[in-house]
């Protein structure tokens, strides 16, 4: 029997496990996948996500940017900064590293190891069968945690992406193009050795998203890459709940990622910070598992609806470019969340 059982091991899922094995919780972290796996994702958050861990995460960033490039047909707006803004990794390094560091501190990781029912404190796996006194739902927008609890909402928002990692030098900046898609953006992010080249946007405004994905990498001439990801997932639409007896939902399989930017992975570690906070409370002290959801409503809800209303205005807004450029101080704050100490 362990005490928590972690359905995923995206960020959200590792770092939970990270968390609550540090303090001594038996906990058990499940994925389908075996790992290091691949994992569609341009890999961008910002640089204030590392003081949620206490090791480096340098290892597996690859580029830290201070500035990034917004365009629309002809217009251009460049946000310089001073400082470092955001950090590049690539997933399948960058989510191994916190399931090393899970593994480390005790947890138990099961990969290869798909859920495929939740009976109470019962775990069905196409392998085994486990018991969990708590059980997470961390299988991003397919989560089975999510589906089997009745109590939990349909995903009420979902982004449609398609994708590319290709190797290929010649770009300097981030850049985010709002030309190709309404309600979206295109991007090119340089890592490494590679650009992560994509297209993100709700699916009835990404309708013909191969031709769409062609036209970009033709007018920035970057080559043809071989391999094309599409893949769909939740943001955040409204307030909902989240826990429901002994489950709760963290990161992306409670639709944490922000409606404005796509981000999800900044809000899936620092939900699975609130979760841990919360599930400590409740072994250690008997406080209701429902506390996840008032610390959710404090600390994240709040950000997320502003940010959904701000999608919405930024693109009914026609001049999208000058929109950035007037709501520059807004844009800062966005982009540089406050480190959070609960
Ligand atoms: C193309 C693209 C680009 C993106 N770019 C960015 C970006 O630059 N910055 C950013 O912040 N966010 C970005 N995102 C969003 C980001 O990838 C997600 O918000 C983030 O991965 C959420 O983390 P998570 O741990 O909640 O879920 P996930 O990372 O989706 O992890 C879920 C895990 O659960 C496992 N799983 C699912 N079902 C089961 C099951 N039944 N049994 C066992 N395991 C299961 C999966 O295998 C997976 O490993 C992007 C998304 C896409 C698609």
């Amino acid at each position: 029997m362990f005490d928590v059982i972690i359905c995923g091991a995206g960020p959200a899922g590792s770092s939970l496990a990270y968390f609550l094995a540090k303090n001594n919780i038996n906990v058990l972290l499940l994925d389908k996948f075996r790992f290091p796996r691949y994992k569609p994702c341009a890999g961008a958050f910002p640089v204030e996500m590392e003081t949620f861990f206490d090791f480096p995460l340098k290892k597996v960033i690859e580029k830290t940017y201070s500035s990034m490039l917004f365009r629309k047909g002809e217009r251009e707006f460049r946000l310089q900064l001073g400082f470092p803004l955001a950090y590049l990794v690539n997933r399948k390094h960058f989510d191994n590293l916190l399931i090393e560091k899970a593994i480390e501190k005790g947890c138990i990781f099961k990969d290869g190891t798909e859920v495929l029912k939740i009976k109470g404190e019962r775990i069905i796996t196409n392998s085994e069968e486990f018991r969990g006194t708590i059980i997470v739902g961390a299988g991003g927008g397919s989560s089975i945690v999510r589906r089997d609890g009745k109590r939990f909402k349909k995903i009420g928002m979902w982004l449609k992406t398609i994708s590319a990692d290709i190797p290929y030098q010649g770009f300097k900046d981030i850049i985010f193009d709002f030309s190709y898609t309404k309600s979206g953006y295109a991007w090119i992010f340089p890592k490494r050795d590679e650009l992560s080249v994509g297209l993100g946007a709700p699916p009835c405004h990404l309708r013909d998203a191969g031709i769409t994905f062609e036209k970009l990498l033709v007018d920035y001439a970057i080559p043809l890459p071989e391999t094309i990801h599409r893949f769909t997932y939740p943001t955040f639409s409204s307030r909902e709940l989240l826990t429901w007896k002994n489950t709760l939902l963290i990161g992306d399989a409670a639709s944490l990622s922000d409606p404005s930017t796509g981000g999800g992975i900044y809000n899936a570690i620092r939900s699975a910070y609130l979760a841990s906070k919360a599930i400590q409370l409740h072994l250690r002290k008997g406080i209701p598992l429902s506390y996840y959801q008032r610390l959710v409503n404090k600390y994240l809800f709040p950000k997320l609806t502003l940010s959904e209303c701000l999608r919405r205005t930024f693109y009914s807004f026609p001049f999208t470019i000058q929109a950035l450029r007037i709501g520059k101080p807004l844009l800062l704050k966005m982009t540089r969340p406050n480190p959070l100490k609960i």
